[in-house]
């Protein structure tokens, strides 16, 4: 399938390494100005190294004023991806107050600061343009010591939802993506441990986790105009585990 962004810009939180780090790369190969947002700067001067062009914004998402600022000073956007997201696991008993704010700013709250920020633009030029947002199969699925994690994600859904609601008028799509497990930086705190791993796999129809170019190429769909009429919807990319 021919995807091009040429003449459009897009924008990339979380875009350091792992996901967000690939979607950059594959957005920037596709022709698009890409803006790749993450916290650590090491990470970001890496990505420039391996894709010279790629713009870096360093900012910390937990930031509503700097991330706010640092997001308008772009100027317009056509592609956001929310990818951005932390993961601290604790059994639901040992929940501390701190890992909820934490969680819930970065996997949720970031997402309607910088949407906010980008969408308002989009609507004062008139272009339209097209967010997704990186969900997960936790949002639909309940995952032992993730129950926070799961929370940020299952209100993600609806948060797109509605905004696909209230946007669509203004020929903004909004859509998630929801992964399975993928073996990044992330993905090795919650399930390198094979006693954890071997469940999982097991509850997978496919028998494997995701790679990410996988998850990539349902990004790059769903931004792209192949997906103008899909608006609104939460797509799996998980191996069959939310179907069974
Ligand atoms: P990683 O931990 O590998 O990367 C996360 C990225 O988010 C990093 O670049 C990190 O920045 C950035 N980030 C985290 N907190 C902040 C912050 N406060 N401000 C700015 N940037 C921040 O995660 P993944 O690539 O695995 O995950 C990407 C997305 O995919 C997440 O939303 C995650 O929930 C989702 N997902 C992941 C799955 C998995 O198994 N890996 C499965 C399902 C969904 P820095 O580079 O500075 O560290």
């Amino acid at each position: 399938m021919e995807i091009q962004f040429t003449g459009k810009t897009a924008l990339v939180t979380g875009a350091g390494q792992g996901i967000g780090r690939a979607i950059a790369k594959r957005l920037f190969e596709h022709g698009a100005k890409v803006y790749a947002l993450s916290k650590t700067s090491e990470n970001l001067r890496k990505l420039q190294e391996e894709a010279p062009g790629i713009l870096t914004v360093i900012v910390d998402l937990e930031d509503w004023e700097a991330t706010q600022k640092a997001v308008k000073d772009l100027g317009h956007i056509d592609l956001l991806v929310n990818n951005a997201g932390v993961a601290i696991l604790e059994s639901f008993l040992d929940i501390k107050s701190e890992s909820f704010d934490k969680v819930f700013n970065v996997n949720l709250k970031a997402v309607v600061n910088v949407s906010q920020t980008v969408v308002k633009q989009m609507i004062a030029d008139k272009t339209g343009g097209s967010i997704v947002n990186v969900s997960s199969q936790a949002s639909q699925a309940a995952l032992r010591d993730h129950a926070i994690y799961c929370s940020t994600k299952s209100a993600l859904d609806m948060l797109s939802k509605v905004m696909a609601l209230e946007l669509g008028q203004h020929k903004i799509r909004v859509n998630c993506v929801n992964p399975t497990v993928v073996l990044t930086e992330m993905g090795k705190l919650g399930w390198s441990d094979p006693l954890k791993s071997g469940p999982m796999l097991a509850g997978i129809p496919l028998g494997r986790f995701a790679e990410v170019e996988e998850i990539v190429d349902a990004v790059v769909f769903l931004l792209s105009d192949r997906a103008s009429m899909i608006h609104g919807t939460t797509l799996p990319v998980d191996g069959g585990f939310l179907a069974c």
